[in-house]
């Protein structure tokens, strides 16, 4: 069994060392000494290559809402696929998951489909660059966005590097001093701070990003004063406001804007909203949507995209859409209750340093007991990284598999007698590392 040499998961890794660089090849996926090699999901299951199950709390980061291989999202990709996967023109499943979406983001007037979570923020980016004609984008301290320049900036800073007030840090080698130079960063949570830095940039503005709950910054949510003063300074400066919601959308039926407030000109999701396939989109208002609009010639900001809006990601978007009626996100919000409780209690019964956050079915397990307000209180030093890694190590052991930041994204099918399950063997884990140091 892993991490055992004489599993079917090594072999494959042996083999994939020989073609991808580093032996992955997906940053996230990899695991030490090696990883997993799964053959199958269900439910709230997978299955390695080896025949081993383990009860899965990460649901592809977050986009699994309905666990694996759902019987309803099943039934409508295998009906589509049998029928055309991608076209070049349109399917009427566009325009059904566009309005469903669009009747629950309130603000929202028109939406426009990509393929990831990346994309649609880079698209945002690039709306508020087009409505506002300026280079500047502000986004938080540490705050993850996806795998594009801009908004990758200062997503690792560390006390060596982020300096007095936040400044930008390029997360990529080589990334061009421009868009360090374009890139603001805003210290999360801190009203007085980030007013004063957006302020300071008010003429090369052209708009702010911001994640309602950002994982980095600890999953907690921003204040209702901090989401205020943003929409205030974004109307005051004429800079798009824009929210991320590639993960909080999954936070409530209107997504964590209709929990925790805001009224930003676009918002970006992905994950959830595309059942398990890929997908993104961007929507908003309509005036600032209207960059995208070609019927009058060129677009101020063209947005195409060969597989944006294929039908097989979006008839499994609907479907996992429809599932998700507001009985759904109150059973998804017990069932977060259910997890952060039994962790509690493990970090209780084991002596374990630590602490549990999180919103609706997401949580976040902490290696430490700081107060925790913005990526400084929240970042962990290499030995308190190297700790949950541990703690995702024996929780393998344990057939459960979790974030190595210690994070878990919890799906619909998931039963509450499998949380109990993984609560006792989180204190056992945690009462094992609390021994050994
Ligand atoms: N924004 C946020 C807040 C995310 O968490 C992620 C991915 N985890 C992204 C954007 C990027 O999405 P994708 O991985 O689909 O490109």
């Amino acid at each position: 069994m892993w991490p055992d040499q004489n599993t079917q998961s090594y072999a494959l890794t042996e083999r994939a060392r020989r073609v991808f660089a580093g032996g992955s090849t997906r940053l996230l996926a990899w695991l030490d000494p090696y990883p997993i090699y799964l053959s199958r999901g269900e439910g709230a299951y997978v299955h390695d290559v080896d025949g081993n199950p383990y009860f899965d709390l990460t649901n592809n980061f977050a986009s699994l809402i309905h666990g694996h291989a759902h019987p309803r999202i099943v039934a409508a990709v295998t009906e589509r696929v049998a029928l055309g996967t991608c076209f070049t023109l349109p399917t009427p499943a566009d325009v059904e998951l566009a309005e469903l979406l669009l009747q629950r983001l309130e603000g929202a007037d028109k939406i426009r489909f990509l393929n990831s979570g990346t994309e649609a923020v880079m698209m945002a980016i690039r709306a508020a660059r087009a409505y506002t004609g300026r280079p500047m984008i502000a986004k938080v301290e540490g705050a993850y966005h996806g795998m594009y320049d801009h908004a990758e900036i200062s997503l690792d800073s560390n006390p060596d590097t982020w300096g007095q007030t936040p400044k930008s840090v390029s997360y990529s080698h080589g990334t061009p001093e421009a868009v360090l130079a374009d890139t603001l960063i805003l210290p999360f949570n801190d009203v007085e701070g980030a007013e004063a830095a957006l302020k300071e940039h008010a003429d090369r503005l052209a708009g702010v990003l911001i994640d309602p709950v950002p994982a980095t910054c600890g999953m907690i949510p921003a204040t209702p004063e901090y989401l205020a003063m943003l929409r205030r300074l974004c109307d005051e400066l004429g800079a798009v406001l824009i929210f991320d919601e590639v993960v909080s959308f999954r936070y409530g039926y209107q997504g964590a804007q209709g929990v925790f407030g805001g009224d930003p000109d676009l918002t970006t999701i992905a994950k959830i909203i595309g059942g398990g396939f890929p997908v993104g989109a961007i929507a908003g208002k309509a005036e600032v949507m209207a960059v995208f609009d070609h019927s009058h010639g060129k677009p101020l900001a063209p947005a195409s995209g060969t597989f944006s809006a294929n039908p097989v990601s979006m008839v499994a978007g609907k479907a996992s859409m429809e599932m998700l009626d507001p009985e759904a996100f109150a059973h998804l919000q017990r069932l977060g209750d259910h997890a952060r409780d039994v962790i509690e209690q493990a970090i209780r019964d084991s002596g374990f340093v630590g602490q549990v956050t999180g919103v609706g079915s997401n949580f976040l397990i902490h290696p430490h007991v700081r107060h925790i307000t913005d990526y400084r209180s929240a970042w962990r030093a290499p030995a308190e990284h190297k700790r949950m890694k541990a703690l995702q190590h024996g929780m393998l052991k344990q057939g459960v598999f979790m974030a190595g930041t210690g994070s878990g994204f919890i799906s619909t099918v998931t039963a509450t007698k499998d949380l109990d399950h993984f609560g006792a063997a989180l204190a056992k884990v945690m009462a094992d590392l609390t021994r050994l140091h």
